[in-house]
């Protein structure tokens, strides 16, 4: 049974900066140029029959947003724990991956998950369940946040500031400074442009490089499983340059060593 045919898609929000990191003194562990996260969402099979086998090879850390109505959360939870044994961060996707179906391009988005049918008060409990039940997978009670789609408007307003403090961080929503951190949602790439991207994001000065995977070697959104690979095995090979971890672990440095930090 699948409820979801195509789910979320790369997006861009205005970063809120709570967070402020001094360029000259900010460092990562270290002192590699850039921190990648690279994250999974959406909760589909070929992330376990495709990206964790790499990344557990690689030795690499990553985030799994899973939308936890999702069948393979059902189906397959076994394998979720295992990759969060692993290392790997379960985040937090809600539960039925709440979008809008009023913009271009949302068939897909039944009414039951439509964002604009949501109340305020409705997308906080439904995050807060989510991260109830993602700590009886893995045990944690610290995570990270990807709002499904980008869509963070509900009853006319931004839900993430009352979701803020359930979490380590929000993707996009508190990445520092202009130029700080940049994300992509790669879809039908080879491995040599996902390795161009990367070093064209480090060479620009970028800090932290968010790539945001959906379906590897399946599923919709796809990359190519030997394109994944291609990448992996490259930042494998030069972890002088490139921090790769799950983003709490990255967000939690920032945390740390931001002057501002409270
Ligand atoms: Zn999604």
């Amino acid at each position: 049974m699948r409820t979801y045919s195509v789910a979320c898609v790369f997006f861009i929000l205005l970063p809120i900066s709570d967070l402020s990191v001094a360029d000259e003194a900010f460092k990562w562990p270290d002192g590699q140029s850039m921190a990648i996260s690279l994250s999974y969402d959406d909760a589909i099979d070929s992330q376990l029959d495709n990206a964790i086998p790499s990344l557990n090879r690689h030795d690499l850390q990553a985030s799994f947003y899973l939308t936890l109505a999702s069948p393979t959360v059902r189906d397959r939870l076994g394998e979720w724990r295992a990759a969060a044994e692993r290392g790997h961060e379960l985040g937090n996707h809600t539960v039925d991956h709440p979008c809008s179906a009023a913009l271009p391009d949302r068939d897909w988005v039944a009414s039951y998950y439509d964002i604009d049918n949501y109340r305020l008060d409705q997308i906080v409990r439904e995050v807060a369940v989510s991260n109830s039940f993602l700590h009886a997978i893995d045990g944690r009670t610290e995570r990270t946040f990807t709002p499904p789609c980008g869509d963070i408007i509900v009853s006319g307003e931004n839900y993430l500031p009352a979701v803020r403090d359930q979490f380590v961080a929000i993707k996009f929503y508190e990445e520092v400074e202009p130029g700080f951190a940049a994300g992509w949602g790669p879809v039908e790439v080879s491995g040599q442009e996902l390795i161009d991207r990367v070093e064209s994001e480090a060479a620009n000065g970028t800090r932290l490089f968010n790539v945001l995977f959906h379906g590897v070697g399946g599923d919709y959104l796809a990359v190519s499983a030997e394109a994944h690979e291609e990448l992996l095995e490259y930042l494998a090979g030069n972890q002088d340059i490139y921090w790769v971890d799950s983003y709490i672990n990255i967000m939690k440095h920032v945390t740390a060593n931001s002057p501002d930090d409270e």
